[in-house]
């Protein structure tokens, strides 16, 4: 057992505190990670704060994790001492149900086990917002050189998270693609979607970020508080990615896809997104969803994002100012992701 210091939130709401927390002995397929940043993500507020409803406390959140490897178990194939790597929304799963099989481990029949507020082995999970972790190497991802680890960390949830959808409804040359939200999930989607050769749109409460999506590559930029976009772009889009964190009239958003459009859902607000059927029926439109995605898709991802020089465009902080970040990932007030330098815990 190793004693690691990390941060954890005692309640739902309450500050963060400065703990230390027990890692497991390497089984022989495990790796230990050194924990160079850790990603904040919104799904680490929604739980933290329990808008997801109940979770063990004290909780050490963290699902968007880069360092390098300190140490492996007699059985590790995959990595090696020094190796970039990198670990996200789970870290474990039964690996013998249809969707396992199916490298879709995120939707395990059984459960996939959360990088943190999980349970594997009668313990509970603790993220990356400490100094390092314990993980067996098939949920462990490697970072290729290219990618600074600061950058990769938000890969982790937020990229597999765009990339996983986009790819699956064919985001690519001749598509029109609109992205509602450019927070985290949203840049990493405008980055992708524009990689994948998609015209891309961006749909903005405000244009306040209008210069920086244009930079990420989206080719046009509207503000949802204009109603007139919604008259402007009625009919317009084959795919539109929802990354909202809180909830939206949808019926609007449908209003905005071609025939058989497929508008999905990431965000996950605390309150139901409500879609009166004529939405959907007429037009015969899609309304899907998308959770992460599996090991070899997110190493795919990771592969994809290094080649085509997609990175997450981050703001580095200490451990002392995540309550902070965490309201100003709240406020819409984060240019595009948070990253906690895990040296400062
Ligand atoms: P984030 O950085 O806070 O981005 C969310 C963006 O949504 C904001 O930047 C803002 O963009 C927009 N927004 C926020 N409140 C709004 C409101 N009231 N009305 C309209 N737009 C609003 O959050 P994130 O980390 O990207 O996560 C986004 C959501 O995805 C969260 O609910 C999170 O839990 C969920 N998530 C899902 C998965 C999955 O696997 N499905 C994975 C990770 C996260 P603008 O300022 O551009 O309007
Ligand atoms: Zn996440």
């Amino acid at each position: 057992m190793k004693t690691v210091d990390a941060y954890a939130t005692p309640a739902a709401k309450a500050p963060f505190e400065k703990t230390q927390i027990e890692r497991r002995d390497l089984n022989p397929e495990d790796v230990l990670i050194k924990i160079a940043f850790a990603g904040i993500c919104h799904s680490d507020i929604h739980t933290g704060r329990g808008e997801w409803g109940e979770t063990n406390y004290p909780l050490v959140p963290g699902h968007e994790i880069a360092g390098t490897v300190e140490e492996v178990g007699s059985g590790v194939q995959k990595y090696k001492v020094g190796d970039r790597v990198g670990v996200g929304c789970m870290v474990s799963s039964c690996g013998e149900c249809e969707n396992c099989k199916n490298d879709e481990e995120q939707f395990c029949l059984k459960g996939m086990v959360g990088t943190y507020g999980g349970m594997l082995d009668g313990k509970p999970t603790a993220g990356g917002y400490s100094t390092h972790i314990v993980v067996d190497e098939n949920y462990v991802l490697g970072i290729p050189e290219g990618i600074e680890l600061d950058q990769a960390a938000p890969l982790l949830c937020a990229g597999i998270t765009l990339y996983s959808p986009l790819h699956h409804w064919g985001a690519g040359p001749g598509k029109k693609v609109a992205i509602v939200g450019m927070g985290g999930l949203g840049h990493m989607s405008v980055q992708i979607a524009h990689a994948m050769g998609a015209e891309v749109t961006v749909l903005s409460q405000t244009l306040s970020k209008e210069e920086d999506g244009k930079k990420f590559g989206a080719d046009h930029y509207y503000a949802t508080s204009d109603d007139s976009t919604f008259d402007d772009l009625a009919g317009s889009f084959d795919l539109i990615v929802n990354t909202v964190s809180a909830s939206l009239p949808m019926t609007k958003y449908l209003s905005l896809l071609k025939t058989r459009g497929a508008l999905v859902s990431v965000g996950a607000p605390e309150e139901p997104l409500e879609v009166p059927a004529f939405g959907l029926i007429g037009g015969a439109k899609i309304w899907a969803g998308s959770q992460i995605g599996g090991i070899k898709e997110t190493q795919e991802m990771l592969d994809f994002c290094a080649e085509h020089d997609v990175a997450a465009q981050v703001e580095t902080i200490s451990a002392d100012q995540i309550d902070e970040a965490w309201d100003r990932v709240v406020d819409s007030d984060v240019r595009y992701r948070f990253v906690i330098d895990t040296a400062t815990i």
